[in-house]
């Protein structure tokens, strides 16, 4: 079917929670999707970071088919014979003592959420009710009630209101001001260690280790969201490694399942998640057979093919080539590895529309960025092709219609 077709079919069928580029995508490998007509676009910006593994990674295509055929589901009323192993390779590959599998990043939230004040009871003494749970301004970390009710965002909270209370919103980057908050109810701080969806914000060096500090002083937990962040995509496995600090609770979701299913994790110690009994807190899917046989094959590629290593490489060479680009629109360029925020002194979305015409996929996020997140297993010279039609992009006026690159309406992939 034409893509203008499906877009049709799907503005009169679907919710329009979104605003999608009218790209209707219809097949995927590594970095590069195809449309409905056959177009090819290098994606730019990896499903949120979810296939930092590249589209349709034959080694988690093949754990994925294998495991198809054998069980799918069992709920965790039984026990399956998957499980245990993402159990085993999660803390092999964290340290982290346990784990407990979600599905969707959101929820993985929630959960380190309810962790925090059930251990805030257990291990604070603060009466149930009166735990308090500091937060970052500009978060994101998913759209529950719960979650959403300590956005900054305006437009993710209004009109979906009343709200769980409990939450208290610091400055990102700021130490002291967290230090500041903190009373004798407060039991963790949840903060992503850059901050992607408010634009790929970097907070300044050292923030980090004085939060972790500053928590340890105050016996509260630090609860990191690497559900962007994390596997690979900053230059390390997890972007608190560029500090030399570990969190108290992670949080994983995204390129945890490479784009196959969607997998997330909470991994702690002992303690933190020891709190939980069985009948506290659940999941039909979470932990299933498919999804843990999923994400074992999609942390293998991530090691295999040292895709963090691949990312700080990649990830300095297209910084140093868009610092070179000479831009009026240009305001700032920031980021690390291979997530790239360039911030513009006017809306992102028409530079997007741009890149797509001449092949690439971006998109803005907070209306004046736009986030370059490729796969991380992008070759250098497509690399390069996509970073050549950004600064094409921001050197050109963008108002001014122009020519479509001719290739790529012939253009049919590898
Ligand atoms: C995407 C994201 C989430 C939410 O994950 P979902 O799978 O969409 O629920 C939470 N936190 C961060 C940092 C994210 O990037």
């Amino acid at each position: 079917m034409l893509s203008a077709e499906l877009i049709e079919i799907e503005k009169r069928y679907g919710a329009h929670n979104y605003e999608p580029l009218d790209v209707v995508i219809e097949r995927a490998s590594g970095a590069w999707v195809y449309d409905s007509e056959g177009r090819r676009y290098l994606d730019f910006l990896a499903a949120y970071s979810a296939v930092n593994q590249g589209h349709c990674h034959p080694a988690i295509f093949q754990a994925m088919c294998r495991q198809a055929e054998k069980v799918t589901l069992t709920s965790r009323a039984f026990r399956n014979d998957q499980l245990p192993l993402l159990y085993r390779d999660l803390y092999e590959l964290t340290g982290f003592d346990m784990a407990l599998p979600m599905n969707s990043g959101a929820e993985a939230v929630e959960t380190a959420l309810k962790a925090a004040r059930k251990w805030g009871m257990a291990a604070k003494n603060i009466r149930d009710g009166q735990q308090e749970i500091l937060v970052a301004s500009n978060n994101f970390h998913g759209r529950t009630i719960a979650i959403v009710g300590f956005s900054s965002e305006e437009q993710y909270r209004e009109g979906f209101g009343p709200f769980p209370s409990g939450f208290r919103e610091v400055p990102f980057g700021n130490a002291e001001a967290l230090r500041r908050a903190i009373t004798p109810n407060t039991c963790a701080f949840l903060v992503e260690p850059i901050q992607g969806e408010a634009g790929i914000l970097v907070p300044p060096a050292g923030y980090l280790r004085e939060v972790a500090a500053i928590c340890r002083e105050n016996n509260i937990l630090l609860i990191l969201d690497e559900i962007q962040s994390g596997l690979g995509r900053t230059g390390k496995m997890f972007a608190y490694e560029h500090e030399g600090i570990r969190p108290d609770v992670l949080i994983l979701g995204k390129a945890l399942a490479g784009g196959y299913y969607p997998v997330s994790a909470v991994l702690s110690s002992n303690e933190v998640l020891g709190v939980f009994r069985p009948g506290d807190h659940g999941s039909t899917f979470g932990g299933n057979p498919l999804a843990s046989a999923i994400a074992r094959a999609a942390l293998r590629v991530i090691v295999d093919e040292k895709l963090p290593e691949r990312s700080a490489e990649l990830g300095e060479f297209a910084m140093a080539y868009l610092r070179r680009v000479r831009s009026p629109h240009v305001v700032e360029i920031r980021g690390k590895g291979l997530w790239i925020g360039i911030e513009l002194n006017r809306p992102a979305r028409p530079f997007c529309e741009e890149l797509k015409q001449r092949g690439v996929l971006c998109k803005e996020t907070h209306t004046s960025v736009i986030r370059l997140a490729p796969p991380l297993v992008i070759d250098k010279a497509d690399l390069e092709f996509g970073l050549e039609q950004v600064r094409a992009v921001l050197e050109e006026n963008v108002s001014e219609p122009r020519e479509r690159v001719p290739e790529l309406a012939e253009a049919t992939g590898p």
